[in-house]
């Protein structure tokens, strides 16, 4: 009898998807599908997508489910009536779930600044951490870095940008980072100018030329915001001081950021521009698993270009080069504005140039704190959607 290969014999991975109906979330569950020899999953969450929680429910056969919006849990339990799967609902029950020990990696895949307190719970409990929601170490990212140092966790990031800085330095703990360069698309509006963007429409907006991702990211993606709250990432993750943190726009994205050492020396990690790809590694971590997704051909693909982001224009990406460099709760401030001018754009109630308007308001007026506590960044996120909710008259 020959013996099994260690994967044929190695428990499952345990995941708890949170913020599984999303783009990063269903496209998790493709992944669990082509590898369910190496995962099992044992919590999905979801806000409001109740037909769908209750599809992948049925399908993957979790210990439990939370949908985030109460009303619709009688549509879940009706849908999982046959099963023995445990239904709660509310935003409470996702922190409690969270905190549950029947998992071994949560991948963070809310949406905002609602994903930072299931993570938060997740990583007291010692639970690995595949990290889509940049939000959570925008906000409060000192507060989640030091607790996973004394909790020994491994935060694994599933950005794109972060996933290829952090497979750069596989092998380089010895080596100091000099810098690292983080690759930007530039969006659907790269080129263009004011006079352009004031008169700019939510579908028009919604439209990413190389990522298909949710309606928030899209428009972070189109007013050069999700870079910013990336280099904030990429600060917490990496431990970088805010001038190691560049950004270029590489239109085809295909390099997804690079790392240069102190010999001068770039890595780089490329790819076709496939979330799927992030997802894996960080779900398959440390190994790599194998796929049938399109490969990169150069022929296809002659020029890779890079330009300077135009930081006159797109104002978000200058404002948050301040909050990382200031620090303390102005992250946290800019990132609750932020949520609130998008989904005030989303709804159409205020026009695209409206929403860097709106974040540099609120990083004017709300108090700024040096050394916030956890319950400061609470509150901080609080007063800045107020004040970002009077601008846009909600
Ligand atoms: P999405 O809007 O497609 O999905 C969000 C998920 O979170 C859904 O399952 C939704 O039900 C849930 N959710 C929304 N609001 C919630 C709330 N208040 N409480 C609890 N659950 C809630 O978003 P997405 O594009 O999948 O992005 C998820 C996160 O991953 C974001 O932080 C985003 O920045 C990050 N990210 C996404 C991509 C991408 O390609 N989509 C790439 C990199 C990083
Ligand atoms: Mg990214």
């Amino acid at each position: 009898m020959t013996a099994k290969a260690p994967e044929e014999t190695a428990p499952k991975k345990r995941l708890a998807i949170f913020g599984s109906t999303g783009s990063i979330g269903t496209q998790a569950l493709d992944v669990v599908r082509a590898h369910h020899e190496l995962f099992a999953v044992e919590v999905l969450t979801a806000q409001n997508n109740d037909a769908l929680l209750v599809e992948q429910a049925l399908e993957f056969n979790p210990n439990m489910v939370v949908i985030g919006d109460e009303g619709r849990y009688a549509n879940v339990k009706a849908g999982l009536a046959k099963t023995n799967i445990k239904v709660f609902a509310g935003e409470k029950a996702l922190e409690e779930v969270a905190a549950i020990d029947c998992y071994d990696v949560m991948l963070a895949a809310i949406v905002g600044y609602a994903g930072l307190k299931p993570t938060l719970n997740a990583i007291s409990i010692g639970k690995a951490i595949a990290l889509a929601n940049k939000e959570t170490l925008v906000v409060a990212g000192d507060i989640v870095m030091q607790m996973a140092r004394e909790k020994r966790v491994p935060i694994i990031p599933v950005d794109s940008e972060h996933s290829a800085i952090f497979q750069c330095l596989v092998g380089e703990t010895r080596n100091p980072i000099e810098k690292v360069v983080l690759t930007a698309s530039g969006g659907p509006f790269r080129g263009r100018k004011p006079n352009f963007l004031v008169n700019v429409k939510r579908d028009h907006a919604l439209q990413h030329p190389n990522w298909n991702m949710g309606a928030k990211i899209t428009i972070d993606s189109a007013t050069l915001m999700n870079k910013g709250l990336e280099m904030i990432e990429a600060k917490w993750l990496f431990s970088l001081k805010p001038e190691q943190i560049e950004v270029v726009i590489h239109p085809q994205s295909i390099i997804h950021s690079m790392v240069q050492f102190e010999d001068g020396s770039m890595k780089a990690q490329m790819g076709l521009p496939d979330m799927k790809l992030p997802i894996q590694y960080a779900l398959g971590f440390p190994k790599r698993l194998p796929n049938s997704f399109p490969r990169f051909d150069f022929k296809k693909n002659e020029q890779l270009t890079f330009e300077e982001p135009d930081l006159r224009t797109f104002r978000n990406l200058a404002l948050a080069i301040q909050a990382l460099n200031k620090g303390g709760n102005l992250p946290c401030i800019m990132n609750a504005a932020n949520e609130i001018a998008v989904w005030a754009f989303l709804k159409n109630r205020i026009g695209f140039l409206d929403m860097m308007a709106v974040v540099e308001q609120a990083m004017q007026a709300v108090t700024f704190i040096e050394k916030p506590t956890l319950n400061d960044y609470y509150d901080t996120d609080a007063q800045s959607r107020e004040f970002a909710a009077a601008l846009v008259k909600l």
